[in-house]
């Protein structure tokens, strides 16, 4: 069997360009439904800036056995430009909360909108962690670097895999594309709250926040499968902390 890890990006509606936890409070209960229907796990990587108000769901996820990693606090799009200082404060930041709620150590890492800067590697194992899933192998160099400022002999890269040779495995892309997966094992799968959000809601965001009409057509042009996307592909999935145990152990 493959390994394999269904991973959540928890965060703010349309990775936080609007400041929105709609998705988060409609959406993370039918989502953990999901997971038990399929006795399966997945890793939530948190972005901290939606707390306090995700400090329920946060505990919700992880009494369900999900592991819980962090997405950096602010979930700016510029992490591959910030100064060394401020990446690491605020991947420590994330980091303190989360143990903070949680009472145990937080080993992986994702970065927002998988901007790596050259400075990553070295704020993650100063802050202990041991795994990052920032990394891609994905052909859209323009979009997603692959394996960019991937240096590091101490990391373990989780990175997310892809589909058709070219995409990156996102829900979003698979519900277009097909849930084949191709490359390198374990095969990891993303995907974020507002991702499952039906027309009804998208349309009141829109109203709302004016969100803008390109990614509000993208969105309601796959809309009613998205939660069968994920019930086709969620099967066997497991924590990554788990599948870079197991490994290990071997
Ligand atoms: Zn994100």
């Amino acid at each position: 069997m493959v390994a394999k890890s269904v991973t959540i990006d928890f965060e703010f509606d349309w990775g936080s360009r609007i400041k929105s936890d709609y998705a988060i409070t409609h959406v993370t209960e039918k989502l953990l439904q999901v997971f038990k229907k399929y006795n399966s796990k997945g890793t939530f990587f948190i972005s901290t800036e939606t707390l306090p108000n995700s400090e329920k769901y946060i505990k919700m996820i992880k009494n369900a056995g999900h592991e819980i990693a962090s997405h950096g606090h602010n979930h700016t799009l510029d992490y591959d430009v910030k100064s060394k200082m401020d990446l690491y404060n605020q991947i420590e930041k994330s980091k303190k909360l989360l143990e903070d709620i949680m009472g145990e150590k937080v080993i992986g890492f994702r970065t927002p909108a998988f901007k790596r800067s050259r400075y990553t590697d070295e704020v993650l194992e100063e802050l202990g962690f041991i795994y990052d899933s920032s990394t891609t192998k994905s052909k859209m160099r323009n979009r997603y670097k692959p394996m960019q400022y991937a240096n590091s002999k101490k990391l373990i890269y989780v990175s997310i895999s892809t589909i058709r040779d070219r995409f990156p495995s996102g829900i979003k892309w698979m519900n277009l594309f097909g849930t084949k997966l191709t490359g390198k094992k374990p095969y990891i799968i993303y995907a974020h709250p507002f991702d499952f959000l039906s027309i009804k809601d998208i349309l009141k965001l829109y109203d709302k926040n004016k969100i803008p009409i390109h990614v509000l057509l993208f969105y309601t042009a796959r809309i009613g499968s998205m939660l069968n996307t994920l019930a086709n592909c969620i099967e066997n999935s497991q924590t990554i902390k788990n599948i870079i145990l197991q490994k290990n152990e071997k």
